[in-house]
């Protein structure tokens, strides 16, 4: 077989895009390929293109993990929000049941809530305080995070 472009010259290989015979002095290596010398501009040309091809589809992609990343961020956020104790329903307890401490078991102030149980709230002073306190908003639960 003789080279196209040479016609006293035997083939060496033939080229990976339009599959002509060619000799060594046509062909040209790129990327571990022989391509013809006509051939291999184009050829180097569309890789390039598909390697930009594919990194315009890379970043959809990231973006969408990120996105996908944000929702779970806030989803576990706000199922850890802090489980905050209702200023009505500790005011309602402490007007009906201050004098047991009742609405200190309710924040989790438990060892002030047995002492408000055992003294009849202070003698019912220390519940009287703590429903005005509560009622102006001032009332902390066991982690001192005021009432909802
Ligand atoms: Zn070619
Ligand atoms: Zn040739």
């Amino acid at each position: 077989m003789k080279c196209i472009n040479h016609p006293e010259r035997e083939v060496d290989g033939a080229c990976v895009y339009c599959g002509k015979l060619f000799c060594s002095d046509c062909l040209v290596e790129a990327d571990g390929k022989l391509y013809c010398k006509s051939d291999v501009g184009k050829a180097l040309k569309e890789a390039k293109e598909e390697v930009a091809a594919s990194k315009s589809v890379s970043p959809n992609i990231v973006i969408n993990n990120a996105n996908t990343n944000m929702n779970t961020n806030n989803n576990t956020a706000g199922g850890m929000a802090y489980p905050y104790k209702s200023k009505l329903v500790a005011a309602l307890l402490c007007f009906f049941f201050g004098v047991f401490g009742v609405h200190r078991f309710y924040v989790g102030k438990i060892g002030t809530g047995v002492l408000w149980l055992l003294t009849g709230g202070l003698c019912g002073v220390g519940a009287l305080i703590d429903f005005i306190v509560i009622l102006i908003g001032g009332f902390r639960d066991k982690a001192n995070m005021p009432l909802k």
